[in-house]
């Protein structure tokens, strides 16, 4: 029997019909004569494969105008067509540099730009010794101690010790640096899953997080919890992951979406990659720079499980206002994520350190479920340590990996690591209590002084120079109408400043760190003369492969697909080792 006569078999004919009568005595209760007569003829004369066919397209045609109304509401009536041919040019022009036509001229460029990196990047010395496999005896351990030496010192590198790199390193001071080898030597072994092992670990790391709770002011007794984390990173992809599984369990949500601003991390990317979360950009208020609450109420629907707000952003230092995001949470039954990565110590200090009119934006607010803090920035606890807080233990447990099965036994796992460094755990414990709350309000009284004397200094003397909103932290950012903030930021590494590049619109941004608080006066002088010589100097180029020739290639529609390639390009180069390094 083919498919054809078995679709028009008498039986299912049968069937078919029984269904049409259903329909028939349904249809009567509705009172329009012609709709009822239209529908009964409709269904009679239709086979029942062409009705679901027909079904099939009336669905597809719904879900289309289904989301094109949610665009259209999220976007507005002008915006939407303006966010599709924004999405579909890049996509257009992604696409022709890789077709056949354009893949060579591009795969040239990329390689030009590969070949500055791995020069840039790729450093070595005749005088050290490459091991591109494992020495086939093992070296005696002074010798090691002076190759360290050596290597510190013959690879040219930026000083972070003068303070002149924005953010990277958080406080550097010798006596810590001493406390924190010290923990490491005891505890270098240590690994916090085996808790019986290590009790003492398991303790630390327990009174790390009530610490940090207590600082934003979580309800402890209600239940508030966390986690500790590997880093920002972490504690973002947890707490995304925790709205997904939540918005699962409680809610049914199979298709996950979360609002984030502009300005969020781009860890929020990275866990809407990781975990298949919809995610939708919100744009910031011009003025504020704080994003725009009403413009993320628009983009609330059925499938949202996660709002998202920074106290401060990475790339302006702004906070977002957190009373409005904690009602607007409240308001929909939405968990809120508020991102105090960067903010750390500083935001948690700020009142006992006696600056006025700071906003409220930890767990004070009602609608805030989670909190993520690193103690790897102003907590200066060694790299690779972070808190995940959250308002109760329900939301906690779905960040958590359970496995009950596995054959290796039963398997429980609080965040994503398996083994954890636990000497990572006892470090940022050591620098918690040698700082107490005295050592860290008076750090963030002295950062966010040097802050806000940037700041000030850009608003009196540096006309060209923009600050970006109202910038109540530790992050200063700045753009200009006159200059090239790219070709500025060039300049001042030759200087041997480092700030970074913010796009969207082209800016600048220092991170103010401990070593960078006395070096605050040499770097508002060495801006205020590099402004003035550009403006002197307009007709001046950028050098050709500069931060600004980069950015150049990331803004541009037409070479949105060679930015791509270029961080790939980088991402290879921090793994290869210098040619020709297998001499013994
Ligand atoms: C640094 C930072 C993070 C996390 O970054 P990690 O490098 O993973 O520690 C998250 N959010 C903001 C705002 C940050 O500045």
């Amino acid at each position: 029997m083919t498919l054809d006569t078995y679709l028009d078999s008498p039986e299912l004919q049968a069937l078919w019909q029984q269904y049409v009568v259903g329909a028939e005595t349904y249809l009567k209760y509705l009172d329009t004569e012609t709709v009822y007569l239209q529908v009964i003829t409709y269904l009679k004369v239709t086979p029942w494969y062409n009705i679901l066919k027909d079904y099939l397209l009336v669905l597809f045609i719904y879900k289309i105008l289904k989301s094109a109304s949610y665009n259209v509401r999220a976007y507005g009536i002008v915006g939407y067509p303006k966010h599709l041919v924004k999405h579909s040019s890049r996509a257009t022009m992604k696409w022709l540099l890789s077709s056949k036509l354009m893949r060579g001229t591009v795969a040239k460029e990329v390689s030009k730009a590969r070949a500055t990196l791995e020069k840039d990047l790729i450093l070595n010395n005749d005088c050290l010794l490459d091991f591109p496999t494992l020495p086939k005896n093992g070296l005696r351990e002074d010798h090691i101690i002076e190759e360290l030496d050596i290597l510190q010192d013959v690879l040219p590198h930026t000083d972070w010790e003068e303070g002149k790199v924005s953010g990277a390193v958080y406080h550097g001071g010798e006596d810590l640096i001493r406390l924190q080898s010290i923990a490491f030597e005891k505890y270098s072994v240590a690994n916090q899953l085996h808790p019986d092992v290590f009790p003492a670990v398991r303790k630390m790391e327990a009174e790390v997080v009530s610490m940090v709770l207590n600082m934003f002011n979580a309800p402890i007794g209600q239940g508030a919890c966390g986690t500790t984390t590997s880093g920002g990173t972490e504690s973002l992809l947890l707490a995304c992951l925790s709205a997904k599984m939540y918005g699962l369990k409680h809610h049914g949500i199979t298709e996950p979406e979360m609002i984030v601003p502009v300005t969020a991390h781009a860890g929020f990317n990275k866990a809407a990659y990781y975990f298949g979360i919809k995610m939708h950009h919100v744009e910031l208020d011009p003025v504020t720079y704080k994003v725009d609450l009403k413009k993320m109420e628009r983009f609330i629907n059925g499938n949202t499980v996660l709002l998202v707000g920074s106290v401060p952003n990475f790339p302006h230092g702004i906070n977002d206002d957190v009373e409005g995001l904690g009602k607007l949470a409240q308001k929909y039954n939405l968990r809120l994520h508020i991102d105090c990565c960067l903010g750390s110590f500083v935001v948690a200090f700020m009142e006992k350190a006696g600056f006025q009119n700071v906003p409220i934006f930890d767990f004070r607010i009602p609608g805030v479920s989670s909190i993520s803090c690193d103690t790897h920035k102003y907590g200066f606890a060694p790299k690779g340590s972070s808190i995940i807080m959250y308002r109760n233990e329900d939301l906690r447990m779905h960040q958590y990996f359970i496995e009950p099965d596995w054959v290796g036994g039963l398997y429980g796992s609080p965040t994503l690591a398996g083994s954890r460094p636990g000497a990572l755990v006892v470090g940022c414990w050591a620098t918690m209590v040698k700082f107490g709350e005295d050592g860290y309000i008076e750090s963030c009284r002295s950062i966010i002084e040097a802050a806000r004397k940037l700041r000030r200094y850009i608003e009196t003397e540096i006309p060209d120079l923009q600050i970006i909103g109202d910038p109540q932290f530790s992050v200063i950012a700045f753009t200009s109408r006159k200059i090239d903030v790219y070709e500025l930021s060039d300049r001042l590494s030759k200087s041997g400043w480092h700030l970074n590049a913010l796009q969207n619109p082209p800016a600048l941004h220092l991170a103010v760190t401990k070593p960078s608080v006395p070096a605050i006066d040499s770097l508002c002088e060495l801006l205020r003369k590099t402004v003035k010589d550009m403006t002197n100097d307009p007709d001046a180029k950028p050098s050709a492969d500069g931060t600004s020739a980069l950015y150049g290639v990331a803004g541009s529609v037409a070479t949105a697909g060679v930015a791509d390639q270029l961080i790939v390009a980088f991402l290879d180069t921090l793994y290869k080792l210098t040619p020709g390094s297998n001499k013994e």
